[in-house]
């Protein structure tokens, strides 16, 4: 058996630590699924640590706005040890991991607080804000707010089944419930497109 070089160790390593953070991330979206929101969860981390946890909570506030990200960003910038005052980009020093890619919202979000990186799980086809439909992260140029890297894949299979284990259930909260009872649950998954 060939001996594995240094790099290809690191790399290794580095990915189960962004698995063992989707993880974390990925209990949240469960949170979501039970309180029957879209499935999206996520966490920040700093200093090797969680700062922060959230879920989509879009349907319990009735509010588009209140995507697991911007939840999670609330509770940063409501806290004075997480959030000096004088921090001009209070997430610079802080990792994002979130089950579906950020959406064009709260990728811009995420630039103008300077996000550090973002890994995500699967991609967001209608919003996605880090590639998939426009990307906020990077190419987007900006004047000012420095541009960010996002990387998918992470968890990507079970980001896909739990959005689809809730889009076969009736979603009572849905302004006009739509007939899911003919719906099957997918089980396979598509590849991922290379950009
Ligand atoms: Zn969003």
């Amino acid at each position: 058996m060939v001996e594995k070089d240094e790099q290809t160790k690191a790399i290794e390593c580095e990915a189960l630590i962004h698995l063992k953070w989707m993880r974390e991330a990925m209990l949240m979206a469960e949170e979501a699924l039970a309180h029957s929101e879209v499935p999206v969860g996520c966490v920040f981390v700093r200093e090797h640590g969680v700062i922060a946890r959230a879920r989509n909570r879009t349907n319990e506030l009735r509010n588009a706005s209140r995507h697991a990200e911007l939840e999670a960003i609330d509770c940063i910038l409501a806290d004075k040890e997480l959030t000096p005052e004088s921090a001009r980009y209070p997430l610079e020093d802080t990792v994002l991991y979130v089950t579906v890619e950020p959406c064009i919202m709260c990728a811009s979000a995420l630039r103008q607080l300077g996000i550090k990186e973002v890994f995500y799980g699967c991609e967001n086809d209608k919003f996605g804000g880090c590639g998939s439909v426009l990307g906020v992260n990077e190419s987007v140029r900006h004047p000012v707010h420095p541009s960010y890297p996002a990387t998918g894949g992470y968890l990507r299979e079970e980001a896909i089944m739990i959005l689809r284990r809730f889009y076969v259930t009736e979603n009572t909260n849905a302004p006009v419930p739509k007939q899911k009872s003919t719906r099957v649950l997918k089980t396979e998954i598509p590849p991922k497109i290379q950009t």
